[in-house]
């Protein structure tokens, strides 16, 4: 069963395309493009290319033996952190950059909070030789600089954002009215499952390479293409869309995401988007956002720069609502323990993010034979500054 929106972009509820008259003609433009570039087969041939030969796919299913052992069931690890530049992320980016230049485009434009996407999108026009513009705020440039030599290494434009809170909202709003002065050649790249109809679609078949790959090492592994469960986190969407997309509504496989509590649910300080969230629209798209009662967007709190969203991409917010997917909340301190454990048993450092999956194993309780697969979506080298601060802790 694969899963796209319905014409107008709609997961039930949820999606669509929320945005001004003035980008109208842009988003239209993208709209009835984007299906059949990606179905091509000059496209699917310099994608999977790409895929195979830059980003390093397919990534490892690894099997976690003392993993497995602790908890008494068997853990398979989909190693997203193996990929170039350290996630998943350039999976997505890798994608839409041929994608625009198909669509004739000779000028990328993105928007990055912790620096991620940004480097993940300036590597990718390094190498397609396209012009590429990322805009950032001033307060996450000066907390990030070692993404902004990254990327201006790499020869992308960043362009710092002194407006509003000086942070990822305003770098989005000004990449926005930079595509929106620059129609015609630009392309704006999003980093997520998340904005409006058509990308969340489109980055969740770009990212389904995972889920597709899980099912063909499965079947060497385990002899059999379906796993029990499947665990990923989710900050707007895109690991976890893709480590699912194959298996939603297969009517075995019980999919989990992993959504950052932050302090704690309770806290006032979490990004638990579905836990917490009610219906409405952000950044072009109907979803489950945290807001309060006058329709305010709520500030999100997570040790992880990656989840620190208020928001959730609209293909979980119906995933939720169907029950197709269940959502659990994990704090920091849970995300870290999780960290250092994997990091003792397998040797492996993990993002913070993908930590938030692997604490799931706490919370639930799979049979011996039973096997999971967690999407670790990346690795822990950017994170070591934070490791570090609460490593006394743990
Ligand atoms: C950006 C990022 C995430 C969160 O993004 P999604 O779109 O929800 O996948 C998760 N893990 C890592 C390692 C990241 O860099």
């Amino acid at each position: 069963m694969n899963i796209h929106p319905d014409d107008r972009g709609y997961y039930g509820a949820f999606g669509g395309a929320w945005i001004p008259e003035l980008l109208q003609a842009n988003v239209s433009e993208l709209e009835g493009s984007y299906r059949s570039i990606i179905a091509s087969k000059g496209f699917q041939e310099e994608f999977r290319h790409l895929l195979k030969d830059y980003v390093g796919r397919p990534t490892p299913l690894f099997f976690a033996g003392n993993l497995s052992e602790h908890y008494g069931t068997r853990i398979y690890l989909k190693r997203e952190d193996l990929c170039h530049t350290g996630a998943h992320k350039l999976n997505n980016v890798v994608g839409q950059a041929l994608l625009a230049r198909r669509m004739g485009k000779e000028h990328i434009v993105a928007e990055t909070g912790a620096g991620q996407h940004g480097v993940a999108t300036a590597t990718v026009c390094a190498l397609l030789r396209l012009p590429c513009t990322v805009f950032m705020g001033k307060k996450d440039m000066e907390r990030q600089q070692l993404n902004v030599l990254r990327m201006r290494m790499l020869g992308a434009e960043v362009q710092e954002v002194t407006s509003g809170s000086q942070t990822l909202k305003d770098a989005t709003n000004e990449a926005i009215r930079y595509w929106i002065n620059h129609p015609l050649n630009t392309y704006y790249l999003i980093g997520s499952t998340i904005g409006p109809h058509p990308y969340p679609d489109l980055v969740a078949s770009l990212q389904s390479v995972i889920s597709r790959e899980i099912t063909t090492q499965l079947q060497e592994k385990e002899n059999k293409e379906v796993p029990d469960y499947v665990v990923a986190c989710v900050g707007g969407g895109s690991n976890a869309a893709g480590a699912f997309f194959h298996f939603i509504g297969n009517g075995v496989t019980r999919l989990i995401g992993a959504e950052a509590a932050g302090k704690g649910v309770q806290s006032g300080e979490t990004a638990a988007t579905i836990t917490l969230g009610s219906e409405g629209v952000l950044h072009g798209t109907r979803t489950l956002i945290m807001q309060d009662d006058d329709g305010q967007i709520s500030e999100a709190h997570s040790v992880s720069a990656g989840l620190d969203y208020p928001g959730i991409g609209p293909l979980h917010a119906w995933l939720s609502q169907s029950g197709k997917a269940d959502y659990m909340a994990v704090t920091d301190k849970e995300a870290l323990q999780a960290a250092l454990r994997l990091t003792r048993l397998e040797g492996i450092i993990p993002a913070l993010e993908s930590a938030h999956a692997l604490a799931i194993l706490e919370k639930i309780r799979p049979d011996k034979q039973q096997v999971l697969v967690i999407c670790l979506s990346g690795r822990g080298d950017k994170d070591m500054d934070t490791y570090q601060k609460y490593a006394d802790r743990l």
